[in-house]
Parts: C-alpha cells; sequence; structure tokens
C-alpha cells in the first residue's frame, strides 16, 4: 500500500467572459422590469401560471406563448440567510434569499428579502417565517436585470 502523498495545491481563479442570449421570452421578462412589470407564462394544458416566463412548460413539454403580467406580492416559501461572502454573490452579505410564490402563480421565483434589519441573525430568525408575505420594492432606475427589484420586502 502507498504511503500518504502531501500535495502542494496552486490556489487561482480564472475568468470567463461569456454572453448569454435570453431568447424571445426572457428579453420580454426583463423588459418587463423596466415598466416595474413582473410577466410570467400560463401553460394552456396544464393550467399552471410560471415565473420567470419561460418558452416551455417543463411539466407537458410544450412551448408555452400566454405570457401574462403577475403579482408582485406573494408568500416566502423558503429562506436563506447568507452572512459570508464567497464568489459571485448576487450582493454583499448579510441578506436573504428566498423562494418566493407570487400570488396566482405555481412555481417559486427566487430573490432577496429585505427591508429589515439583517445584523442580529437571532432578530432574523424570529422575524422572518415561511408564509410571510412580500411585496417587490424596484430600484429607482431599472436596467431590465433581475436586481431592477431590490428585495422583496415584508407587507404590512
Ligand atoms: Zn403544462
Amino acid at each position: 500500500m502507498a504511503e500518504k502523498q502531501d500535495f502542494y495545491i496552486l490556489e487561482d481563479e480564472v475568468s470567463i467572459p461569456y454572453q448569454n442570449a435570453y431568447g424571445p421570452t426572457w428579453t420580454r421578462f426583463f423588459e418587463g422590469f423596466k415598466k416595474e412589470k413582473i410577466y410570467g407564462s400560463r401553460c394552456l394544458k396544464c393550467n399552471r401560471v410560471l415565473v420567470p416566463a419561460r418558452s416551455y412548460c417543463p411539466r407537458c413539454f410544450i412551448e408555452v406563448e400566454d405570457v401574462i403580467e403577475v403579482s408582485q406580492e406573494g408568500a416566502i416559501v423558503s429562506w436563506c440567510l447568507t452572512e459570508y461572502e464567497y464568489f459571485g454573490m448576487p450582493t454583499k452579505p448579510p441578506f436573504i434569499s428566498a423562494l418566493i410564490r407570487l400570488d396566482g402563480t405555481d412555481a417559486e421565483f427566487v430573490h432577496l428579502v429585505g427591508g429589515i434589519d439583517l445584523s442580529d441573525p437571532e432578530y432574523v430568525r424570529k422575524t422572518v417565517k415561511t408564509g410571510m408575505k412580500v411585496k417587490a420594492v424596484w430600484k429607482e432606475e431599472k436596467t431590465g436585470h433581475i436586481l431592477d427589484i431590490k428585495y422583496f420586502a415584508p407587507v404590512k
């Protein structure tokens, strides 16, 4: 049996510039953000409303062309408080990422939850609850980006 060997580990960073073509469905979805609208798509076979809008239904495997504006309010299905910084984060910690079921839709929308004091994790755990109602808070200047919605804030 070979003896255990120690190896040198080279730590480095690789940067890969890329472009991602959104296609007509996601382009329309993000164009909606510029007008403070959230678009979903309704599958005409299973009648589910999916957010973000999609070009096909992943359950029925058919094209979905019925794009509709959906509610900007919903409920937290699941959430996570992130306190440590790592590569590729959407914003500086602390922040809450959450699965949000917008009213009248049938899929979870991943976004940030804010508008509450995040400096004390115990306070956050006592305050943020599954099922809690939240509403989109938009940035002043919108560019057609997912973070045109600053976060979803608790509905008072
Ligand atoms: Zn379907």
